[in-house]
């Protein structure tokens, strides 16, 4: 075991035989484990029979104690840094003492396991070619749809974490944005003894979610397939959206002659659009 070394372990997120061999060894070895939660890391501790000591370091202590664990490393000690569950850093504490110490030189040694957003990725029948990370939504809804506009056009799969309080609402605000008929997953409490994985459009899991109120217990992480890219739908949604801001501002015929020479679109069609945006 190398000394001054951190080690970001990972530990698992639900089922507590997720854990590899070379992270128990690691933390039976290392002079300390700074646990996000003590309270938490204790029982997986006691079932692997650890007896490494541990210390809190907590995200609201997290800058406090950074100092500290670097001049416990600088004197050659090594450390395991856990999160609660899944991966430290992936929206969990750890990032500052990371980069602080590989600014000061220091060596970070990564022991992979479970991470939520993997583990659902792996099991969503969304592409996994490419995808996004966004972590939690804003809580507040007003910030929360402002925020998820910024990625309708983002043709990644898109992968969101979310609390048990909010799933029902930032699902509904996804499809308002992203539209109902886009595909989602909503992988809810993964590897533990509710395991759900909800597949369908973002209106049906909307609905689901909204009937059956225990859909809404637990852990979750929400997948959207990315922009589709499809020329046809998003002309639609575009010409929809430019006749409504030049009907906002002109006379019907003219909003609908400007949007015919800027789309090339023929007049006839958008005049029937218009018309149908205006409910005549
Ligand atoms: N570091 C963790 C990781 O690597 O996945 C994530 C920590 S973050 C504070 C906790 C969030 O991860 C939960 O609110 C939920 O969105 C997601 N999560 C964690 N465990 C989960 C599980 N078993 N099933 C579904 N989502 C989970």
């Amino acid at each position: 075991m190398s000394k001054g070394v951190l080690y970001v372990v990972a530990t698992p997120i639900g089922n507590i035989e997720d854990i590899s061999q070379r992270a128990l060894e690691t933390l039976k070895q290392v002079d300390f484990i700074a646990a996000e939660d003590t309270r938490h890391t204790r029982p997986l501790l006691k079932h692997y029979g650890i007896n490494t000591p541990l210390r809190a370091f907590h995200q609201y202590n997290e800058h406090a104690k950074l100092e500290m664990m670097l001049q416990i490393l600088d004197a050659g000690q090594s450390i395991a840094l856990v999160s609660d569950a899944g991966t430290p850093l992936i929206s969990d504490p750890g990032f500052p003492l990371v980069r602080e110490l590989i600014q000061r030189g220091g060596r970070v040694v990564p022991v992979p396991g479970a991470s939520a957003l993997i583990c659902a990725l792996s099991a969503s029948g969304l592409p996994t070619d490419r995808f996004m990370f966004l972590g939690f939504p804003p809580r507040q809804t007003g910030q929360r749809l402002a925020w998820l506009q910024t990625f309708a056009d983002e043709v990644s799969t898109l992968v969101f974490y979310e609390s048990s309080h909010r799933v029902a609402d930032s699902v509904a605000a996804m499809c308002e944005v992203f539209g109902s008929g886009r595909e989602g997953v909503i992988a809810r409490e993964l590897t533990k003894l509710h395991e759900t994985i909800l597949r369908g459009s973002l209106e049906s899991l909307s609905e689901r979610l909204r009937q059956d109120r225990d859909q809404q217990k637990g852990e979750f992480v929400i997948l959207i397939r990315g922009a589709t890219g499809d020329a046809g739908e998003r002309i639609e949604v575009d010409i929809e959206q430019m006749l409504i801001t030049l009907m906002a501002e002109l006379p019907l015929k003219q909003a609908v002659s400007l949007a015919s020479r800027v789309s090339g679109i023929k007049k006839n069609i958008l005049y029937k659009q218009a018309l149908k945006i205006s409910g005549g």
